[in-house]
């Protein structure tokens, strides 16, 4: 439980960027004793963490590189509502990334990757729970399970394959055909010939309110929020300067959460990162009288539709166009025409859609950077969460704030280690340098 003791501050910190993981990262550091100021040039919550699809989508172990993507990858390219874009204006930028991904799906590379993703992803629900109970938030978190479906029924021996292999990860999943498919979901009856159910997965109720859940309780408890771009970070004797348009704040440490902007921060501190901006894309039906009762992905069409409070979510596409490209209209044409053919109900042309793309931050190994800075110790970074960053959001607020106060990570763990520390995470896969 938070309590803040006013004689006992550690330091100031500037937390940049006010997506899910600046505002986890910006509420942990207070629960730590930090004066926090929280720095963003939007209002928060309006970046990535605004449209996602709100679930918490522990299953997905496999890095997005692997020798898998990599064969399925020209396919899925050539077909006209296909799940990956890559715009011709953008090839050239984004080839030494895409080399590096290319590497990262050498199957040691890989396998790594999947463990660590695997441990962060078994981390993330406690984390969010320890998180929304302090701030008493828990309604947002319900467990709501997840369907993943296949339409073909030939592919029923891909679903049993998949769920064999998410069971060697502790992963539960049940095969669901027929009358029970349909009772559960009724709006997909007669489209879907079978589908895995995970009962143990989470959604929240809306990603962006949850972040003004997140943000409220910040600014209750002395938080200080300032609406600025940051252009650079400047470390000074045992302090940093943030350098705005208009103005220079110095605080004692800064954590850069500015998600897939934090590449350009970087940058004015000598570090390098491959970090890239994955182009997703999202449509929000209000239709309450179409019922889902929870998120809902398509294993052939890859995409994912979640029931929100602010209607049904439809989010899908991985797009490698960069973060300047306006928003490309045919790939929401896919995502109508993909969550139509499952959904027969959304055809209802008066349906009030509106339309939101997002950058998702993406290293080519998959995992995040939660670091510090090796020549500055002052500056630190949590960002690079990918297609998980809701997910992994909490648990990387914990770890990046644990760092910055000296906590140890599991290495040290005792075998006694209280519960606090046992949501500690070997640091070593997240460093800033690793590439
Ligand atoms: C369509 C879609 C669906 C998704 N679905 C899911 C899902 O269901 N589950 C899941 O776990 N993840 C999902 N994700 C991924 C998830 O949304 C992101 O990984 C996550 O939101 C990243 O959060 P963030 O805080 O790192 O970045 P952001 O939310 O993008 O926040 C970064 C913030 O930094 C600010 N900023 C950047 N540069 C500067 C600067 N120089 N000065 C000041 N401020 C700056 C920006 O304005 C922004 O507010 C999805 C993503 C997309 C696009």
């Amino acid at each position: 439980m938070y309590s803040p003791d006013a004689n006992n501050t550690t330091g100031s910190v500037a937390v940049v960027g006010a997506g899910v993981v600046g505002l986890c990262t910006a509420l942990e550091a207070q629960r730590n004793g930090y004066q926090v100021t929280l720095i963003d040039r939007d209002a928060p919550g309006l970046g990535a963490s605004f449209g996602n699809a709100g679930y918490l989508a522990t299953e997905l172990i496999d890095p997005l590189s692997t020798g898998k993507t990599l064969l399925s990858a020209l396919s899925m390219w050539l077909n006209p509502h296909g799940p990956l874009a890559l715009p011709l204006s953008y090839i050239h930028r984004i080839l030494p990334w895409l080399l590096r991904f290319v590497f990262a799906a050498y199957p040691k590379v890989a396998d790594h990757g999947r463990r660590t993703i695997h441990q962060l992803n078994q981390a993330s629900v406690p984390a969010w729970r320890r998180c929304l109970k302090d701030i008493e938030a828990d309604g947002q978190l319900i467990q709501s399970g997840y369907l993943l479906v296949w339409e073909s029924a030939d592919k029923l021996e891909d679903a049993r394959q998949h769920a064999r292999y998410l069971r060697e990860w502790g992963i539960t999943t049940r095969l669901i055909r027929g009358e029970e498919l349909a009772e559960m979901e009724p709006e997909l009856a007669g489209r879907v010939s079978h589908a895995l159910y995970f009962p143990e997965a989470y959604q929240v109720r809306d990603p962006y309110q949850l972040c003004m859940q997140l943000f409220s309780a910040f600014q209750a408890r002395g938080g200080q929020f300032v609406q600025q771009s940051v252009n650079a970070l400047l470390p000074i004797e045992n302090a940093v300067r943030l350098q705005t348009p208009s103005t220079a704040l110095r605080f004692d440490q800064a954590i850069v959460c500015a998600g897939a902007w934090s590449k350009q921060l970087l940058q004015s501190t000598g570090l390098e990162v491959p970090l890239e901006a994955e182009r997703g894309y999202h449509l929000t039906i209000k239709a309450q009288h179409i019922k889902l009762n929870r998120p809902i992905g398509s294993a052939e069409r890859r995409f994912v539709m979640s029931p929100l409070d602010s209607g049904i979510r439809v989010v899908g596409m991985t797009e490698l166009g960069g973060l300047k490209l306006k928003p490309i209209k045919r790939r929401f044409d896919s995502l109508r025409y993909h969550c139509r053919k499952l959904i027969t109900s959304l055809n209802d042309p008066s349906l009030e859609i509106s339309e939101w793309m997002g950058h998702r931050p993406t290293l080519p190994d998959s995992l995040p950077v939660i670091d510090r800075h090796p020549d500055y110790p002052q500056l630190l970074f949590a960002f690079g969460n990918q297609h998980l960053g809701l997910t992994q959001a909490a648990i990387s607020a914990e770890m990046v704030v644990n760092l910055m106060a000296g906590e140890p990570s599991a290495n040290d763990l005792e075998p006694s280690a209280n519960d606090r520390k046992q949501s500690a995470i070997d640091r070593g896969p997240f460093r800033v340098d690793r590439f």
